[in-house]
């Protein structure tokens, strides 16, 4: 679902771009700020990553990192991925969930 967020056939208000991902806000969001960012690139999750996806998996991050501070989260925030049913996953295109905007409890559910 989430490639055609990127090839643009679902249209979102890209919060960040750039070559290989971008972000859009989670159309459920569960705090103040709750972005998604994504590779364009298919993946369907960290259990999917070979050692190839390594820069990528850096790249989402840092990606990650600009979308949080560009969303005014200087007191902290937090990333989430999900990966597969038991850790919660309902889309099969990996994601970074950015939260941020309330104190984030621990732990997760
Ligand atoms: O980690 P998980 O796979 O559960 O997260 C999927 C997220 O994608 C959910 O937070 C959901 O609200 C979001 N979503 C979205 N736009 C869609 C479908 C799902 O923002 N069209």
């Amino acid at each position: 679902m989430f490639c055609k967020m990127v090839s643009g056939e679902i249209p979102v208000t890209r919060l960040y771009d750039d070559a290989d991902c971008m972000a859009f806000a989670d159309i459920h969001p569960q705090a103040p700020v709750h972005v998604l960012v994504i590779p364009k690139e298919h993946l369907q999750s960290t259990a999917h990553a070979e050692a190839s996806h390594g820069p990528l998996l850096g790249k989402l991050m840092a990606a990650a990192a600009v979308v949080a501070k560009g969303q005014g989260l200087s007191g902290g925030y937090r990333l989430v991925v999900n990966t597969g049913d038991d850790g919660g996953q309902t889309v099969g295109h990996l994601h970074v969930h950015v939260l941020g905007g309330r104190h984030m409890g621990w732990p997760p559910g």
